[in-house]
């Protein structure tokens, strides 16, 4: 068993801190957010995560978790530490790694004895090498240490089932003494592990993402073209991902993706390209391709009500999926925005986002309590987040309280022919009779 300390007490943080701890580690988590660690000394989790509440207290209760604000502390009680900051996208679209520094500062200042310094944070290719000259920029002694790229895959929604049942551990030092003991530590996860260079192994973690981005900006490029020839891209997405080396994962048509990871790691990946005078064509054009998907709802509205101005729409699903309260490039930020800008009126409900929504939405959005109240008197529903409780609306009754039977479903999850039927005026993405 280890001392561990996790910096970034976020949704990789937070939850990876936590089942370290659940395996047995002694594990201190350190914040520079004096409310956000004073509500989890309070047993009190500060986001929105399917079975991380009551891990995070029972681990607590069994003194293996612990959080602090203290740096002195934290990094002075460990031998291995995580890196789990924020690496948001400067203006060029580049990582920005300013969270990362002032960590390297935190930990130099501290340390006290040799340490295991762990990247969990999803950071440019040489960024291993830059933490070790930012640690030993601020080093007031002379104290060996190793840096070790481990980055993390988990999703927001899932992110603990995703980080006790890994599909791979990708571990890149350059001491083997050092991935050893990332090794040992893993070991409980009884996942492959790749072990590789610093370099590799940040270089993974990007083009895991470029790869998934680019296999749903394809999808909505063929749902748009099926929408043309009168396909239906649900047929086609189980077609293709039938075949073994397709694999039937993230073929889903509909208004794209959003998210904290996705777009900010597809635009830093297209500018370490560029970095090095290689211009990533394709994934400029994924990016290119999801930005317009979002749009796609506005064109899908204007065919169903003609102008937009003053028309009631309102909006089923405001995180950038389900099972998260995180809005973070979510696509519905961007079409409410848009909205505002032909007059619309907008009312809005998510089961769990709402907190996080009214800090980036237009301030004369109307919050609604429920499904009900949200479709009570609107001119259109549009879906765009897929929360099991909005798959089992009854459209049929529903349709009573809407102005006018208008729903467009941005992430195909209800049956055309069966909306039909329920006198619906649908609209999803790629499927026949649907447009
Ligand atoms: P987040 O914004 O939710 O959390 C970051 C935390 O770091 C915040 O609580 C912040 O207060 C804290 N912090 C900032 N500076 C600090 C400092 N100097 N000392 C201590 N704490 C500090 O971020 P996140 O979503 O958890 O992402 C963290 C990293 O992991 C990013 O690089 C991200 O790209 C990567 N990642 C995220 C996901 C995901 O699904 N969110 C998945 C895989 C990888």
């Amino acid at each position: 068993m280890f001392n561990v300390t996790v910096i970034g007490t976020g949704y990789v943080g937070l939850v990876s801190g936590t089942v370290f701890a659940d395996k047995g580690n002694s594990v201190i988590c350190l914040d520079i957010d004096e409310e956000k660690i004073n509500r989890l000394l309070r047993g009190d989790v500060p986001i929105y995560e399917p079975g991380l509440q009551e891990l995070v207290i029972r681990n607590m209760s069994s003194g293996r978790l612990d959080f602090t604000t203290d740096a002195k502390r934290a990094v002075q009680s460990s031998d291995i530490i995580f890196i789990a900051v924020g690496t948001p996208s400067a203006e060029d679209g580049s990582a920005d790694l300013r969270y990362v520094q002032a960590v390297c500062r935190d930990i130099a200042q501290n340390m006290d004895r040799h340490k295991i310094i762990v990247n969990k944070s999803t950071v440019p290719v040489g960024t291993a090498d830059k933490v070790k000259l930012w640690i030993e920029e601020h080093l007031e002694k002379d104290v060996p240490f190793d840096v070790v790229s481990c980055p993390e895959f988990l999703r927001e929604g899932s992110a603990v089932r995703d980080s006790l049942n890994p599909d791979r551990i990708v571990i890149g030092g350059a001491n083997p003494e050092a991935v050893k003991v990332l090794n040992k530590l893993h070991e409980p996860f009884d996942a492959p592990i790749i072990e590789t260079d610093p370099r590799s192994a940040e270089m993974i973690k990007y083009a895991s993402n470029a790869f998934l981005a680019t296999k749903i900006s394809f999808i909505n490029e063929i749902s748009n073209i099926c929408e043309k020839v009168d396909a239906d891209v649900t047929m086609v997405a189980q077609g293709i991902g039938l075949d073994k080396r397709i694999g039937s994962h993230f073929l889903k048509a509909g208004v794209g993706y959003g998210g904290s990871c996705f777009p900010k790691d597809t635009n830093a990946l297209i500018q370490i390209a560029e970095d090095v005078d290689h211009d990533f064509e394709l994934l400029k054009s994924v990016v290119k391709i999801n930005s317009q998907q979002r749009l796609k709802v506005i064109e899908k509205l204007q065919q169903q009500l003609g102008r937009l101005e003053d028309k009631v729409i309102g909006i089923l699903g405001l995180a950038f999926k389900p099972n998260t309260d995180d809005m973070r490039e979510a696509p519905s930020v961007d079409v409410i925005h848009n909205l505002k800008e032909y007059n619309s009126k907008i009312k809005v409900y998510d089961p769990v986002a709402m907190a996080m929504a009214r800090r980036v939405l237009p301030a004369d959005v109307v919050y609604c309590d429920g499904i009900e109240e949200l479709l009570q008197g609107v001119d259109a529903a549009v879906l765009l987040t897929e929360w099991e409780d909005f798959k089992t609306i009854n459209w049929g009754l529903m349709k009573d309280k809407m102005h006018r039977p208008v729903v467009i479903d941005g992430r195909n999850v209800f049956d055309p022919e069966e909306m039909r039927a329920m006198g619906i005026q649908y609209s999803s993405f790629g499927r026949q009779n649907s447009q």
